[in-house]
């Protein structure tokens, strides 16, 4: 089909969608127009009250044209902000707290956050409809979080503050998705990076006509900051698969981690205007960790690869996605997250390609197994052919020790270090572990047991605000979580942590104290300062509680390195001697470990017919992809980075 002749298909086709959709409606409720934003279908009408009076009509039509839709007044329909606000404040009961009511007219949406989001949404959404029908706008509920977020508001505020460029983007997305194309008659995937690795992770789909990437990091060594040659590999291949950044459809991203969207702001800065998917979560986890990012990178000295310009124009493009929701990413490709239970919002993605042509199942990072934060992956799926995993621990020796008894050992470990009259420094990534990490250190300090005691522990770094970030989507904890953060018992939040203010030193120079500090792998930020400090005492002890790559700091500790040379406060190397005692606990990764990947594969609903490991170290992608084809007689592999599969 040529451009021409698409056009034309196209137009057609929206015409007809629409009459479609005009032609279902009542006629009382007067329709206006309808219109594409993202993936889904605005209809606007003169008498929305008629609809939001009878939920079916909506869910009917829905499900004729096989699209999201949204309702709304049109402008001229909708109550004035003043008046809004009034008549809102009136509805809502004072329990619910409302912390500010803000309108976005160009949506016809009105945002109000409260600190009981369920008293401003009703029992069956009965306040919400009550709100649309007095004032025409369309309520949309967000939490207060009950640790003030800089992150949150800011992305919030940046979102009001371009609400007309949104429109827009909205509206062309919108249009692409919606474009018909001929019959796709095969669909490739091209490793760009994180096979037969950790880090740069990126997979490329095509067909005839659709382009996205799923993922898009930048390596977690420390050669990401260095030379040119090492630079080179530490980004996806974009370069090599001849691939024009244009050309993507779309960008699919599966968590907030560096080594899967790291490299995303670099695609805008060099011209990519299209779409980023994720869930709200990962929106705003990435927001503060790529804005640390570049901090970082300027404060040693280094040219970050992009700036902050760059990471706003990212998220001004990002178009969110909860759990479960199936959107149109493109004509002929579906897109549904799923919990993957590795850190807040982190997704697998379930994507169904042409009608039945094919489905793959990306598991992005993910935990088959217990941990105090999330519930375990999801393992069923409508339809799966191709599966692809990640493989960080798929070694055979990777078995994670009984969590319980890890979690006895971590305790042990601290409180000998504690009467001893030493510190104990736990390094940690801001996102996730230092969570997971929180609720052990509350759940066993604070409470009645051989463990209970009286210490400081400092928070530093990121994890105040990421923690922050985790207390403003309680539905993405797990139920227990979640119901002591909707109490305002939230464990974040416990007087046993104290924010880590002032000068490091002076903190360091107090009595016995436990230390979390952000740099997990001690590549760089505050748990290398800590470091510094602690090192030579042997009092003192290194706890690692999660994963380190290849040639990290905190791998080469962990190997038994004595001594090391360190930056000193005014940037001059100086050796250091490392006299702590350096332990590792293990179980409280947010990966799965070798037996949970193989159960995770075994027990995913439908069976795939292939599977292809990534994210681990050569000799364990291979291993886990051999174990899997003889378990489970299929075809299982380990690609490396820069092959192509035909997968249909
Ligand atoms: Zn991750
Ligand atoms: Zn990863």
């Amino acid at each position: 089909m040529d451009e021409k002749e698409s056009k034309e298909k196209t137009k057609e086709q929206m015409g007809q969608l629409f009459d479609k959709i005009k032609s279902m409606m009542p006629s009382e409720a007067e329709f206006i127009k309808a219109e594409f934003e993202g993936p889904d279908i605005v209809i606007y009408l003169k008498n929305a009250k008629a609809v939001y009076q009878d939920d079916m009509i909506v869910r009917s039509i829905a499900s004729a044209v096989k699209k999201k839709l949204i309702i709304r007044s049109d402008e001229a329909h909708l109550m004035e902000p003043e008046k809004a606000k009034e008549a809102i404040s009136a509805i809502v009961p004072k329990e619910a707290v409302i912390a500010s009511i803000r309108f976005m007219p160009k949506f016809s949406e009105v945002y109000i956050e409260a600190m009981k989001p369920g008293l401003v949404i009703g029992k069956g959404g009965s306040t919400l409809k009550s709100i649309s029908v007095q004032t025409g706008w369309c309520p949309k509920v967000l939490r207060t979080p009950t640790m003030s977020s800089e992150t949150i508001s800011g992305v919030r505020q940046l979102m009001f503050n371009e609400e007309d460029f949104r429109k827009k983007f909205l509206a062309n997305v919108g249009r692409d998705i919606n474009r018909v194309i001929a019959k796709s008659d095969w669909l490739k995937a091209t490793a760009l990076g994180g096979y037969r690795e950790v880090g740069r992770s990126s997979l490329l789909l095509e067909t005839p006509n659709s382009k996205i990437l799923i993922d898009c990091g930048i390596s977690p060594e420390p050669s990401a900051r260095g030379s040119d040659a090492e630079a080179s590999r530490a980004f996806p291949y974009l370069d090599s698969a001849n691939l024009s950044i244009n050309d993507l459809n779309a960008v699919v991203i599966t968590h907030s981690h560096m080594d899967h969207m790291g490299f995303i702001p670099y695609l805008f800065k060099y011209g990519y205007d299209g779409p980023v998917y994720c869930t709200p979560p990962t929106r705003d986890l990435f927001a503060l960790l790529l804005k640390d990012y570049t901090k970082l990178v300027q404060r040693s000295g280094g040219t970050p690869l992009y700036d902050e310009k760059d990471v706003r124009k990212m998220l001004l493009h990002t178009i969110t996605r909860e759990y479960n929701e199936v959107t149109n990413i493109t004509d002929e490709m579906k897109l549904t997250y799923h919990n993957a239970g590795h850190i807040l919002g982190s997704g697998t993605v379930h994507l169904h390609v042409g009608e039945g042509m094919h489905n793959i199942v990306h598991t992005g990072d993910m935990k088959y197994g217990f941990t105090r934060l999330f519930d375990s992956a999801n393992i069923r799926y409508p339809r799966v052919d191709s599966l692809f995993m990640e493989s960080t621990y798929g070694g055979q020796n990777d078995i994670t020790p009984n969590r319980h008894e890890q979690e006895r050992m971590l305790m042990e470990t601290i409180k000998r270090t504690l009467q001893g009259g030493g510190k104990v420094l736990i390094p940690v990534f801001a996102v996730g572990r230092a969570q997971e990490i929180q609720l052990v250190l509350e759940s066993y300090l604070a409470n009645e047991g051989p463990y209970k005691m009286d210490v400081p522990v400092y928070l530093d770094g990121m994890i105040l605000e990421a923690s922050a970030i985790h207390t403003a989507y309680p539905e993405y904890l797990k139920e227990s979580l979640r119901n002591r953060i909707l109490n305002n018992r939230s464990p974040f939040e416990s007087e046993i942590f104290e924010i880590a203010k002032g000068e490091r030193s002076e903190l360091m120079e107090k009595g016995p104290s436990i230390v979390v500090a952000s740099g997990g792998m001690m590549n760089g930020g505050a748990s290398v300062e800590y470091f510094r400090m602690l090192a030579e005492d042997p009092k003192n002890t290194l706890i690692f509680v999660g994963f380190n790559s290849a040639n990290s700091l905190g791998r080469r500790l962990q190997n038994g390195l004595r001594e090391v040379v360190l930056p000193d406060q005014d940037g001059k190397l100086t050796p250091l001697k490392v006299n702590m005692n350096v332990v590792t606990v293990e179980g409280f990764s947010g990966h799965s470990d070798r037996r949970q990947l193989v159960g995770f594969a075994e027990n995913l609903r439908p069976k795939p017919k292939t599977i292809f490991t990534m994210h681990g170290e050569e000799q364990k992608c291979e291993d886990l992809a051999r174990t899997l084809g003889r378990l489970m007689h299929v075809d299982a592999r380990a690609p490396m980075n820069l092959d192509t599969i035909r997968l249909k």
